[in-house]
């Protein structure tokens, strides 16, 4: 039996089916196995001594690790992947990789809170400085690099707010001074948008949202280009990060089936967007394939689709007005998290945590996460919290 094996040659919605499969080496069976594991056996004192395995502990990989790990690399085009046990773990090990004492940090102002955490609440405790950025800062990012600024960290578009940066105007900068870039890539996925052919260096995926796709894993992915492979692997080996061997099977299956839930989650979004556009109730949609949005054209000139993640700001209205809204919902679940088969709602308030710049939103602002609901029972559900939202006193 010959594995089919990514050859280059075809399109990524046929590579993603092949990459990471070896059948002839699992007696035929398509999907590779979960290999549990710590130990790894050798067969002498020498070879053990030398360390001489593919696969020298558990900790390290497994066959099972390197199928998500060899996608994952394939779809962002990058020098190699390693997995974490989250996607904050991935954003840690990369920072942990990039930064070091006395250096300084620019990190956009929308990043996923617990990013902002983690930087604030560890980073700086190791002597890193770091200084938040509005996201639309575009080629202005040179005014804020010093030299000992080490890194720019990006998420395009940001994930509560839907900010979408400049990614070739801010590279253009780093590149000039040598400062490496992250950017957390999980709202796009890379079949929407592939970071390193803009030049970032690092790309991180919370890969818990649509590359699992089912709610049922915590995973992250960190790939990395030549540059930055080799400190990106050895502070993850120092780190002793690693995924589960189950968690990593669950990803390398949600690949097979990431291009088809994207494209018909896109879809259900815009629908449910352009919907909710036309409500009286709702002043603004953040959603950057609309055309209405700030950023739309960056969104249009640097991306390949949007996935189902967006927000909506409501006109003024009590709190109670909102709780109607949102506690009658029958078909939006409740809570954080996003990228799985099922639709969600959230409210956020971004004055909670914003510092670099501000948000003068008078309504409360809500996001949804768009499953895979038949899309008209979604709308239906909305309207009739609209009503409810109405009822209570919420503006229209
Ligand atoms: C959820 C999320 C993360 C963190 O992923 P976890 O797997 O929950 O740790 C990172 N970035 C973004 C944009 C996210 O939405």
């Amino acid at each position: 039996m010959k594995d089919k094996q990514p050859t280059g040659k075809h399109r990524i919605d046929t590579e993603i089916i092949t990459v990471g499969r070896n059948p002839s080496e699992q007696f035929g069976f398509v999907n590779p196995p979960v290999y549990r594991g710590s130990t790894v056996l050798y067969p002498d004192l020498e070879s053990f001594k030398q360390r001489k395995a593919r696969y020298p502990y558990g900790r390290y990989g497994s066959p099972t690790t390197d199928s998500l790990e060899d996608g994952m690399t394939l779809l962002e085009g990058g020098a190699g992947t390693v997995l974490t046990s989250s996607g904050l773990s991935a954003i840690a090990v990369a920072l942990q990789a990039c930064l070091k004492s006395g250096d300084h940090l620019l990190l956009t102002d929308s990043c996923y809170a617990p990013t902002r955490k983690f930087c604030d609440g560890l980073m700086s405790r190791f002597g890193v400085t770091i200084e938040y950025y509005d996201p639309h800062i575009g080629s202005g990012i040179a005014d804020l690099v010093r030299p000992e600024t080490a890194v720019i960290f990006l998420e395009s578009p940001g994930s509560q707010t839907f900010e979408v940066q400049d990614v070739p105007a801010i590279i253009e900068v780093a590149r000039k001074h040598d400062i490496v870039t992250i950017i957390d890539n999980t709202w796009a996925t890379p079949l929407f948008f592939r970071p390193l052919d803009f030049g970032v260096d690092i790309s991180i995926h919370a890969a818990t949202k649509y590359v699992g796709g089912h709610s049922d894993v915590m995973l992250g992915t960190v790939t990395a280009n030549e540059r930055t492979w080799p400190e990106i692997q050895k502070t993850w080996h120092l780190l002793g990060e690693c995924a589960g061997p189950d968690v990593a099977w669950l990803g390398q299956r949600g690949l097979r089936t990431l291009s088809v839930r994207v494209h018909r989650q896109m879809a259900a979004g815009l629908e449910v967007a352009r919907w909710l556009e036309a409500r009286r109730e709702v002043a603004q949609v953040l959603h950057p394939a609309l055309e209405s949005h700030p950023d739309h054209a960056l969104w249009k000139r640097d991306f390949k689709g949007a996935t189902s993640l967006f927000s909506i700001v409501l006109k003024p209205g009590p709190a109670e007005a909102l709780t109607a809204f949102i506690d009658g919902l029958e078909l939006y679940g409740i809570g954080a998290s996003w990228g799985g088969y099922e639709s969600l709602v959230l409210p956020f308030d971004p004055r909670a945590v914003r510092t670099a710049t501000t948000w003068d939103a008078d309504g409360p602002a809500v996001r949804l996460h768009i499953g895979l609901e038949d899309t008209a029972d979604l709308i239906a559900d909305l309207e009739a919290g609209l009503e409810r939202w109405g009822k209570a006193g919420g503006g229209h």
